[in-house]
């Protein structure tokens, strides 16, 4: 079995000593394949990873997983239950080996309520906390086959963008939902397993709203058109935004925020290295949006971390005095957003080196189709 489970494991276990913290409960996540290599979507039926400070964890899941958990996963303590059991009775016992009743337990970020509240219950003295407080800042150094996967995630980012630039005029009259699968099968083309987020394509208008997702709005003539795209490779997603103009003349003023976002986010980038702390890179773009007088249309923070979730620590975001490290990875993507008219954003994934950083993604940044 692939250790590098088994050493993660390991190493959360001494964060939970170090942080007083008597066990982690993990359920259907990106934390638990993080730790146990097994890689599955919540469900209903109780699937708990129980990460003891001290011991081997424990798996308690439905009986109809036993085998592929003990084949997928280094663990070697599968416990299971049958449907009509009561898998709580599987929850105490563990509870009682490993003295957690009266513990301080993390539990997965996102473990659904009803089990959230079946550990409550069954554990009435112990306190609880979050997993992430011990996996988030292991999570966030990224080791040498993470940052190679990430590196492939950003390359298919980079050649979808370039072939889906080079439509032109072709793009014309495609609605926003034709583009994005356009996109999204380029991507699938250059390598990627599936988008890791829904594709948005934001023309015109649509563009000065972030997260607008595409919908059948066609791209006109000379419409700004936000591209924020990125596939999963290997269990690592890119994540890449662009703003381009397909063909025609862009809108008045459209050529100085596309240059101040372009500067903005270069300033972003140059501010990356260890020891710089996470909001100074958001303050040197920043600061640039706001010397071009749009600092008001900034309207969100500059990066968040990329790994096994595309939304992760660290936040590049004012307040968060975290300092940078080598290993670390995250998106810098300013933005500028004109309500009614367009918005332009655009952004690249970097990882922190020894002396600076390394852009994941190099496709060109301008405007103009290619
Ligand atoms: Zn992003
Ligand atoms: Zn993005």
């Amino acid at each position: 079995m692939p250790d590098v489970f088994a050493e993660r494991t390991q190493r959360s276990q001494q964060r939970l000593q170090a942080t007083e913290a008597d066990a982690l409960v993990l359920f259907p996540s990106t934390n638990l394949f993080y730790v146990s290599g097994f890689e599955e979507h919540p469900a209903e039926r109780h699937l708990l990873l129980f990460v003891p400070s001290q011991g081997d964890p424990v798996f308690v899941v439905p009986d109809m997983y036993g085998e592929q958990i003990t084949e997928e996963s280094w663990v070697p303590d599968v416990r299971t239950w049958s449907d009509g059991d009561d898998p709580l009775s599987l929850v105490n016992d563990v509870a009682d080996e490993f003295d957690l009743r009266g513990g301080r337990i993390l539990v997965d970020d996102t473990m659904w309520a009803l089990f959230t509240q079946d550990l409550r219950r069954a554990l009435p003295d112990a306190t609880f906390g979050l997993a992430s407080e011990v996996l988030e800042p292991l999570r966030m150094r990224k080791d040498g086959t993470e940052i190679e996967a990430l590196r492939r995630a950003g390359e298919a980012a980079d050649r979808a963008s370039v072939e889906v630039r080079e439509l032109g005029e072709e793009a014309i009259g495609m609605t926003e939902t034709e583009l994005a699968a356009e996109i999204e099968s380029r991507l699938a083309d250059a390598g990627g397993d599936e988008p890791a987020f829904g594709t948005i394509v934001g023309s015109g208008p649509n563009g000065a709203k972030p997260h607008h997702g595409h919908g059948d709005r066609k791209v006109g003539y000379g419409d700004p058109v936000v591209l924020d795209f990125g596939a999963y490779v290997g269990d690592y997603p890119g994540d890449q935004t662009r703003t381009v103009v397909f063909a025609g003349d862009p809108p008045d003023g459209y050529e100085q925020v596309h240059q101040a976002v372009l500067e903005a986010e270069r300033a972003g980038v140059e501010a990356v290295q260890p020891g710089a702390t996470a909001e100074s890179v958001d303050r040197a773009a920043r600061e640039v949006i706001e010397s071009y007088g749009y600092g008001e249309e900034f309207i969100h923070r500059t990066g968040h971390g990329v790994g096994l979730d595309v939304h992760e620590g660290p936040y590049i975001v004012e307040g968060n005095e975290l300092e940078l490290e080598p290993g670390m990875v995250f998106s810098v993507e300013p933005g500028i957003y004109l309500p009614g008219e367009f918005g332009v954003r655009i952004e690249d994934l970097v990882v922190v080196t020894e002396d600076g950083c390394e852009r994941l993604n190099d496709s060109p940044r301008t405007w103009q189709s290619l």
